[in-house]
């Protein structure tokens, strides 16, 4: 008579009671192609996802690296017309936006997260805004501030860009001609919320 080793049985997942990871299940299933990782990283975290109990790590560590990138946010240095000068002082003591971890303007693009495009956009500087936008690592986000760079503000004419986001994508947009520093920082706070939501596998 044949001796059969025996089979390993793996009891099912019990983490489904749980309402937070239903929620997060469901994210998972309905995750958006092409978000911002890579073809590897996203194959590492799906391979954890589906391993027996990876359901778990995941959830954890989208958690903990959401929360690190989202309180340590750096701007790139980059103004271009009087918004800029709402920007500057949202970095400065009065408002301090260090209180939210986004006070490390960057003077390269290789070491910054986020563009916020402060003023008017010509047509002659967006082939360099794009460069700028290409040379930051991903995950980047940028904000519209203004509404000359979000939709060309009173300059409806043949040499301004009428919307930033026909060049890069637009994560948060912030209204207003200027928009004071609290809108801006409002802004970045909401830019947080968004990251807070983002997904690894
Ligand atoms: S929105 Fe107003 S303050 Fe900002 S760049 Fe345009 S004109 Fe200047």
């Amino acid at each position: 008579m044949e001796i059969k080793a025996p089979t390993p049985q793996i009891p099912p997942a019990v983490w489904t009671e749980f309402k937070d990871l239903q929620e997060w299940e469901k994210l998972h299933q309905e995750r958006q192609e092409g978000d911002k990782h890579s073809a590897l990283f996203e194959s590492i975290t799906e391979g954890i996802f589906n391993f027996p109990g990876g359901f778990v790590v995941t959830t954890v560590a989208d958690g903990f690296l959401n929360w690190a990138r989202k309180s340590s946010v750096w701007p790139v240095t980059f103004g271009l017309a009087c918004c800029a000068i709402e920007m500057m002082a949202m970095s400065c003591s009065r408002y301090d936006i260090a209180r939210f971890g986004a006070e490390v303007f960057r003077g390269s693009p290789r070491q910054s997260d986020l563009m916020i495009v402060a003023g008017r956009l010509s047509r002659k500087m967006a082939p360099a805004l794009r460069r700028i936008y290409d040379q930051m690592p991903e995950p980047k986000w940028v904000i519209s501030m203004g509404a000359c760079a979000s939709i060309g503000g009173v300059f409806d004419n043949y040499a301004l860009v009428q919307g930033v986001d026909q060049i890069v994508p637009v994560d948060v947009y912030v209204p207003g001609c200027p928009p004071r520093p609290e809108s801006l920082i409002y802004g970045i706070v909401q830019l947080q919320r968004k990251i807070a939501q983002q997904k690894l596998a």
